[in-house]
C-alpha cells in the first residue's frame, strides 16, 4: 500500500472478442461522436453487478494530435466571439443539463456505483458553476485608470489562454468536469476533456449538451484514455494550460511535467479530511455529520471525512452515536431508491480499501463496525464493502497515513484542542477540515490556526459555493490557483495591460531617459 501510482487501465486492455454486443463509448470531436484511430478499448464496469457493461475507446497519439489541432482551430473564432454571445451559450448549456439531468444521474450511478440521489446532487453542484460562468461579462470587465500619468491611460484586460485541457477523476464524473469547462469556455478558451476511463459515460452527455447549446464545433472535445493519453497531452506543444483533479501522486506528476513543458497548470490531489469534535459540540449533529460525510458515496469523495478527532472526554459517547447510525445504513445498487450507499468503483479498489481495514486490525485498532462481510442479496458479484468504523486509530497506522478513499471512518482520540489541531496541521494533506463546537471563540481560533484550504464550522463537507473557489493546501493542490470561482477565471485568462498616450503635439521631443510618471 502507500502512495504509489496505480492505474487499472495501465494494464493491457481486455480481450475484445466476445464483447461485440457491449456498447462502445466513442470520443467527441467537432460536433459529433468520433471513433478515433486507436485500436484499444478499456472496460467500463457496472460495479453493482460486478460485470463489464461497456467498452471505452482509448485514444492513440494520432488522435491526441487531431483533437488538439481541432481545438486550436476553434479557439481563434471562439475567443473573438462577444461576451454576450458566449454567455448566451452558457445559459443554454445550463438548460440542456437540466433537461438531461435524469440521463446524467443514471449513467453516473450505473458506472460509478453511487446512488441516484447522490449523482443528482453532484450534477446540481456542477450546474452552479455553469450559473457562475453565465456571469462572465462582469468578471472580465477589467480595469481602467484614466490619467495614470500626463496624457496616459492604463487598461488591464484579460484574454483567453488558448487550448486548455481538463483531466478528471472517477469519483465525480460530471461535477469535476463542470468545475472546469464552463469557466474555461466562458473565458474564450477551447477545452479538451480527458475524463476518467472508469466512468466516461457522463462526459458524452456533457458534450451533447454543449452542442445543443450552440457551442461552435471544436470548442469542446472529449478524448478518452489513460496515462499515455494524459502524458501525450502534457507534452503537446499545442496545449496551453491543464487543470487536473485526481490522486496526489498523479497530481504531482502532472504538475511537474506541465511545468517543465511550459504549460499553465493547476493540479488538485488527494485528501485526508479531519473533523474535530470538541466536548461542547451538539453530539447528535456531530454524529449525523460524521456518518453522512464519511460514508456518502461510499467514502469516494475528496471531501469525505475520513478521520474524526474526538477531544476528551467526548470519545465514548461519540463513537456509540456514530456506530448506531452506521449499522443502520442501507447498502444496495444505486438504481434502487432504498439504497443509501452503493458499491465501490472496481473490485481492485474495493480490495485495496479492505486491505487497509485488515492492516488497522493487525496494528491494534478497534473495529467497532466491520463492513468486510457485507453482502447484498441479488447482487452477489457487486464490489460491496460495508461502512466500517475504526476506533483507537494512531497516527502511525497506514489507515491513518494513507488516503483510503472508501467507507472507512477512523476515530482518533485527542486529549485537548491543541493536540487535535497539531494532528491536523502535521498531516501532509490540507484539503477540507471541520470543527464541531458551540463555542464561537474556539471556532474562530480554529479557522485562523488550521492549515487547510477549505474549513467548515459545524459543516462537515465545506465545498465552497461556485462564486468562491475550491482548493486545498499541502499535497492536496499543486499550483497557485484554486479551481472555479474567481480563481478559475484568473487561471483561464491572461492579463494584458495597455498603456495609451494621445499626446498634446506641444509635448513632443526626444528624451532617451527611462519613462517616469509625471
Ligand atoms: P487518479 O489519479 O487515478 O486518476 C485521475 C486522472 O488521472 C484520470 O483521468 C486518469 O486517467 C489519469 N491517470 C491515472 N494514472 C495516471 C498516470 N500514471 N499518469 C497520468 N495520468 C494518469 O484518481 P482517481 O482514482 O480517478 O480519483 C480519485 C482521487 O482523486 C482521490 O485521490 C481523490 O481524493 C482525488 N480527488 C481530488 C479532488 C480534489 O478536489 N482535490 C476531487 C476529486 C477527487
Amino acid at each position: 500500500m502507500g502512495d504509489k501510482i496505480v492505474s487499472e487501465t495501465n494494464q493491457p486492455a481486455g480481450d475484445t472478442t466476445g464483447d461485440v454486443a457491449l456498447p462502445v463509448i466513442d470520443h467527441w470531436l467537432g460536433d459529433t461522436r468520433w471513433p478515433g484511430t486507436g485500436e484499444r478499448c478499456g472496460d467500463v464496469f457496472d460495479p453493482a453487478r460486478g460485470v463489464v457493461a461497456a467498452r471505452v475507446r482509448l485514444a492513440s497519439t494520432a488522435d491526441v494530435d487531431t483533437a488538439v489541432a481541432s481545438a486550436r482551430r476553434a479557439h481563434g473564432a471562439w475567443s473573438r466571439t462577444s461576451l454576450s454571445k458566449r454567455s448566451t451559450v452558457l445559459f443554454a448549456f445550463r438548460e440542456a443539463l437540466k433537461r438531461r439531468a435524469d440521463d446524467l444521474a443514471m449513467v453516473i450511478s450505473d458506472q460509478h456505483g453511487k446512488v441516484r440521489s447522490d449523482a443528482a446532487g453532484e450534477l446540481q453542484r456542477g450546474i452552479e458553476v455553469v450559473e457562475f460562468a453565465c456571469g462572465i461579462p462582469s468578471m472580465l470587465a477589467g480595469a481602467h485608470t484614466e490619467g495614470a500619468s500626463t496624457d496616459i491611460d492604463v487598461t488591464t484586460i484579460r484574454q483567453s489562454v488558448g487550448v486548455t485541457v481538463g483531466i478528471t477523476p472517477f469519483n465525480f464524473p460530471a461535477m469535476v468536469p463542470l468545475w472546469m469547462c464552463p469557466v474555461a469556455i466562458a473565458c474564450g478558451n477551447a477545452f479538451i476533456l480527458k475524463p476518467s476511463e472508469r466512468d466516461p459515460g457522463a462526459s458524452m452527455i456533457l458534450a451533447e449538451c454543449w452542442a445543443e447549446a450552440g457551442l461552435p464545433e471544436g470548442v469542446f472535445t472529449v478524448l478518452h484514455g489513460a496515462a499515455d493519453v494524459v502524458n501525450a497531452l502534457l507534452h503537446h506543444p499545442g496545449v496551453d494550460a491543464v487543470s487536473f483533479v485526481g490522486s496526489t501522486p498523479i497530481a504531482r506528476h502532472v504538475y511537474e511535467t506541465a511545468s517543465v513543458t511550459g504549460m499553465r497548470v493547476q493540479a488538485l490531489g488527494g485528501a485526508k479530511n479531519h473533523m474535530i469534535v470538541l466536548p461542547d459540540a451538539d453530539m447528535d449533529a456531530a454524529a449525523d455529520a460524521a456518518v453522512n460525510a464519511g460514508y456518502g458515496s461510499a467514502g469516494e469523495r475528496c471531501m469525505a471525512i475520513s478521520v474524526v478527532v474526538a477531544v476528551d472526554p467526548v470519545g465514548d459517547d461519540l463513537v456509540e452515536a456514530i456506530a448506531e447510525r452506521t449499522r443502520g445504513i442501507v447498502i444496495g445498487p444505486g438504481s434502487d431508491e432504498a439504497s443509501e450507499m452503493g458499491p465501490l468503483v472496481t473490485a481492485m479498489h474495493r480490495d485495496r480499501v479492505r486491505g487497509y481495514i485488515d492492516a488497522a486490525e493487525a496494528d491494534g485498532a478497534t473495529l467497532v463496525v466491520d463492513g468486510r462481510s457485507c453482502e447484498v442479496s441479488g447482487s452477489p458479484d457487486g464490489y460491496w464493502l460495508g461502512p466500517t468504523l475504526i476506533d483507537d486509530v494512531a497516527a502511525h497506522m497506514s489507515v491513518y497515513t494513507d488516503e483510503v478513499f472508501g467507507p472507512v471512518l477512523c476515530i482518533v482520540r485527542a486529549p485537548s484542542y491543541e493536540a487535535a489541531i497539531e494532528l491536523v496541521n502535521t498531516n501532509r494533506y490540507g484539503n477540507g477540515v471541520a470543527i464541531f463546537t458551540r463555542d464561537g471563540g474556539a471556532a474562530r481560533r480554529f479557522t485562523a490556526e488550521v492549515e487547510a484550504g477549505m474549513v467548515g464550522v459545524n459543516v462537515a463537507i465545506p465545498v465552497p459555493v461556485a462564486y468562491h473557489s475550491f482548493g486545498g493546501w499541502g499535497e492536496s493542490l499543486f499550483g497557485d490557483t484554486h479551481i472555479y470561482g474567481p480563481e478559475g477565471v484568473a487561471f483561464y485568462t491572461r492579463n494584458k495591460v495597455v498603456t495609451t498616450r494621445w499626446a498634446d503635439p506641444s509635448t513632443r521631443g526626444t528624451d532617451l531617459g527611462f519613462p517616469t510618471n509625471s
